[in-house]
């Protein structure tokens, strides 16, 4: 079966899919974008992530393409044509087509893309949790925004890649762990805090952050927002990542050194089981988190 994209109103197979050479989202990353799961058909943390996407949009002065509704019934049409019950759905808005200059084009008319792919759970298949290695955080100051300028989030992942883990953990220049390069980075203490940053320009604030915090906090855990260094992961009892693609995973080793006993540890199992059960359950437009 032919995979089908939406492109500016149209639906085509990927191979005739196409943006103009003159998209900003192109010629200058001037594009931002959102991942949704689909988990049995469903769409986890919907509200959340088009909350996040207007917000991008609204901080970078960029048009939303079409209205809400219209864009909850293009995410559905685009699942639907590509038979996905279990996957994701990937959308970029970006300024639009305008002769190549910096500054914004006189128009308001946004680009916007849309696909979706079948996927599995990438927890279920490590179940004994991931490496990860650290780099330097060389992002720009507006980390909260959720735009396509990944290039240092490439580069970091690739670098991991090549080191045979599955993320890098970035440090920032206030020598604490800001993010992974497509999740958000956890530690639990020895006194059984699950600790992960707070939500500044310096990350992404991410859904699924905000789902195991609610989650974590209703089934009686302490949650502390706060920085962490390399050295505090290091000696921490348990780590992990959370992301809308990972889920909670387990992080059993930082550069090579095994955390806790090197197996994924009892908070981290419990948060993961408690955010499938959730995440499994996700009805369309409901959120554990609340809106928050
Ligand atoms: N940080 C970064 C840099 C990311 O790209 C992602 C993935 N979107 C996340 C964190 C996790 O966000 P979410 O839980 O919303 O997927």
């Amino acid at each position: 079966m032919s995979r089908i994209a939406y492109v500016n109103g149209r639906y085509a197979p990927h191979r005739d899919a196409a943006v103009h050479i003159e998209d900003r989202g192109y010629q200058f990353a001037d594009a931002v974008y959102e991942v949704i799961a689909i988990q049995n058909g469903r769409f986890v943390d919907e509200e959340p992530h088009l909350d996040r996407l207007d917000r991008s949009l609204r901080e970078l002065r960029m048009a939303a393409p079409v209205a809400r509704p219209a864009l909850k019934h293009i995410l559905r049409e685009t699942v639907r044509r590509n038979r996905v019950r279990d996957g994701i759905v990937y959308m970029q808005i970006s300024r639009g087509v305008a002769r190549r200059d910096h500054a914004f084009p006189a128009h308001r008319e946004s680009s916007l893309v849309v696909t979706a792919r079948s996927t599995t759970p990438k927890s279920a298949a490590r179940a004994g949790g991931v490496a990860v290695v650290t780099t330097e955080d060389i992002r720009w100051k507006r980390c909260d925004l959720k735009t396509v300028g990944l290039l240092p989030n490439v580069l970091a992942k690739q670098m991991a890649a090549e080191a045979g883990a599955y993320e890098a953990w970035m440090i920032g220049a206030d020598g604490a762990i800001t993010e992974c390069t497509s999740a958000n980075a956890w530690i639990v203490t020895d006194t059984r805090e699950a600790v992960t940053r707070p939500p500044t320009h310096a990350i992404l604030n991410g859904i699924t952050r905000r789902t195991v915090r609610a989650i974590a906090e209703e089934a009686g855990y302490s949650v502390v927002e706060r920085s962490f260094t390399l050295d505090e992961a290091l000696a921490a009892a348990e780590a992990f990542l959370t992301s809308t693609t990972s889920h909670v995973m387990p992080v059993v080793r930082i550069d090579g050194a095994p955390i806790g006993d090197g197996r994924p540890g009892p908070l981290t199992c419990a948060l993961q089981a408690q955010y499938e059960a959730y995440a499994g359950a996700a009805e369309a437009g409901t959120t554990a988190a609340g809106g928050a």
